[in-house]
């Protein structure tokens, strides 16, 4: 299923952007992924997609830092010529998960910087591009997907932050869809439940054992591979007249029941 569609995947070489942009590549998706690491870190990655889309490339970026936001869609725009997909992807939890009576506001600002400041600018940059695209070409189908969590509603009182920055990214989604539907872009929240990847290594014990007692309804983690096939769904237009809609990848875990 060739085409010459663009998608960048931020925290595309490793975890769930890494199998988002897997399942992008086996879609048709040329890629670029981005990271803090060096291209040197991270050839494994690119390689494994390149398998699937030979054109992809890496940019070592910072989402946090105006200066690489801006570098990365230039680097985009110099060798690939165009962007269709955004997933805001990348994404960190707090180093200490600590109680809201407690934790710090260092914590709190490198969570809200990450999660949600440089998501938000960063769509905001792409989505201007877009909008130029759209008006200077064809109108396309093209999508900018956040990934969210299960915690922009679940509270956690040992990671706030990070439940404060996801909730934020939500909102984010909301404010993005109706200000992009004019132009034909579609926005969309993907809200992963409990996803196996670095970082839910340091839990994983606690969650097997909650899994074991019946938390989900599908008794499996999930894997990076579930956010993948939620995210092409979307990024491919299989789901239209849905903007703004939240996709639950959580094997039943947000479903209430007695
Ligand atoms: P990982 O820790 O496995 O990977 C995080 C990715 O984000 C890495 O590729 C990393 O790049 C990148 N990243 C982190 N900080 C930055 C930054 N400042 N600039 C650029 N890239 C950065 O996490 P997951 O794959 O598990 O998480 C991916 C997303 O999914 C996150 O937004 C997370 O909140 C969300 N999520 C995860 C869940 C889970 O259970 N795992 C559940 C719900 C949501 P590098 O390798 O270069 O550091």
């Amino acid at each position: 299923m060739k085409h010459d569609k663009v998608a960048l995947v931020t925290g595309g070489a490793r975890g769930i952007g890494l199998g988002i942009a897997l399942k992008l590549a086996d879609t048709g998706f040329t890629l670029a992924i981005s990271g803090r690491r060096t291209a040197e870190q991270t050839h494994v990655a690119l390689e494994q997609i390149r398998r699937h889309a030979p054109s992809s490339i890496y940019v070592q970026a910072d989402v946090t830092s105006a200066a690489d936001r801006r570098r990365l869609l230039s680097a985009i725009e110099e060798d690939l010529g165009r962007l269709d997909v955004l997933v805001n992807n990348a994404g960190i939890a707090p180093r200490i998960r600590a109680d809201v009576l407690e934790a710090s506001e260092e914590s709190f600002d490198e969570q809200i910087a990450t999660n949600l400041k440089g998501p938000y600018f960063l769509t905001q940059a792409a989505a201007s591009w877009m909008i130029r695209q759209q008006q200077s070409g064809p109108r396309l189908h093209r999508t900018i997907i956040n990934i969210c969590s299960i915690s922009a509603t679940f509270a956690s009182v040992n990671r706030g932050d990070y439940c404060i920055s996801k909730a934020g990214i939500a909102m984010a989604t909301r404010l993005w869809a109706v200000r992009l539907a004019e132009y034909g872009i579609n926005v969309y929240e993907v809200r992963p439940g409990i996803i196996e990847s670095d970082m839910t290594a340091g839990v994983h014990a606690k969650y097997d054992a909650l899994i074991e007692q019946g938390l989900l309804l599908e008794k499996r983690w999930g894997t990076p591979a579930d956010v993948g096939s939620a995210v092409s769904v979307l990024a491919t237009g299989a789901l239209p007249y849905a903007t703004g809609a939240v996709l639950a990848v959580d094997g039943g875990l947000t479903l209430p029941r007695f």
